[in-house]
């Protein structure tokens, strides 16, 4: 790809980690990201599941796959998602977002099921280098949507930014009988949170004077890396936004997901039918 080039982004809603293992209209439409971008040097993941006290970049040249949930089945923990890292992308990093310091982490951290439930979809071969930028908890939304807009640097660079999470995630509201549909509330917020994306990314963090906002981000974790995307979205001069895909989990779950740049052709879940996620187990946590 030519210098001037734009790599895309995405934020990709990912929901049950059993959709690792499912094929639904959702991981359809993650395949078709990873179908229609230029072949990236690299991917760099923000993922809800990242989420420490520091702003850290993953260094290690092999990163390890790491299962961070519990309750689920023995073959989400044979998943194995075996890209290499990329060392040196902590430096660019690092110089995208100065003066904001941003860490090397060198052997605390690797591939969560953030990123490998979605890149097993969208790259199913493992062979495009992944890098892990965390969450500083201990920053306010802003803080995320500005560190975001300053990763835009990196799409000059070949890098491919994705931002994995869910604008609305409310595990205890979660409903077995709303598998693949969402709350009044959550549709609210979700409807409002489309039209900001869409409209006003800049603004994306003043969702949280939203009514619905407490419901719908009890802890900020998933909803933040939307923020990043956000970020990328109003640091581009011409962006071409739109919905990759869209809907609701288990009532308090949306599915919602952004692409930045990209044509992604409309998909269908496995063979043309559409099917809702895997069942998830009532006793899993840290999704
Ligand atoms: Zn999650």
């Amino acid at each position: 790809m030519a210098e001037q080039d734009l790599m895309p982004a995405a934020f990709l809603g990912h929901g049950n980690p059993m959709n690792a293992l499912a094929v639904n209209r959702y991981t359809a439409a993650w395949r078709s990201l990873g179908d229609s971008v230029p072949r990236p040097r690299a991917i760099l993941v923000i993922s809800a599941h990242w989420y420490i006290n520091a702003s850290a970049v993953t260094v290690m040249p092999r990163p390890r796959t790491i299962h961070d949930f519990y309750g689920f089945p023995p073959e989400l923990f044979a998943v194995d998602y075996p890209a290499p890292g990329l060392p040196e992308l902590a430096e660019e990093v690092s110089d995208a977002v100065h003066p904001t310091w941003v860490g090397a982490d060198v052997d605390s951290w690797g591939i969560d099921h953030g990123t490998w439930s979605v890149l097993l979809h969208a790259f199913p071969d493992a062979s495009i280098p992944v890098v892990q930028l965390s969450i500083n908890a201990e920053k306010p939304l802003d803080y995320h949507l500005e560190l975001g807009a300053r990763l835009a640097a990196l799409r000059r660079r070949g890098v491919l930014v994705i931002g994995s999470g869910n604008v609305v995630h409310n595990l205890s509201a979660m409903s077995w009988e709303l598998a693949d549909d969402g709350y009044a509330w959550a549709r609210r917020f979700s409807d409002q949170s489309r039209e900001r994306m869409l409209t006003a990314p800049t603004e994306f963090a003043a969702l949280d004077g939203h009514p619905d906002f407490p419901a719908a981000v009890p802890t900020p974790d998933h909803f933040i890396p939307a923020l990043y995307f956000a970020g990328l979205a109003g640091a581009d001069p011409d962006p071409k936004l739109d919905v990759l895909v869209d809907g609701y989990a288990y009532g308090s779950l949306s599915m919602t997901a952004y692409t930045l740049g990209a044509t992604c052709p409309a998909t269908s879940g496995g063979d043309g039918v559409p099917q809702p996620p895997a069942d998830l187990p009532p006793d899993a946590s840290n999704i």
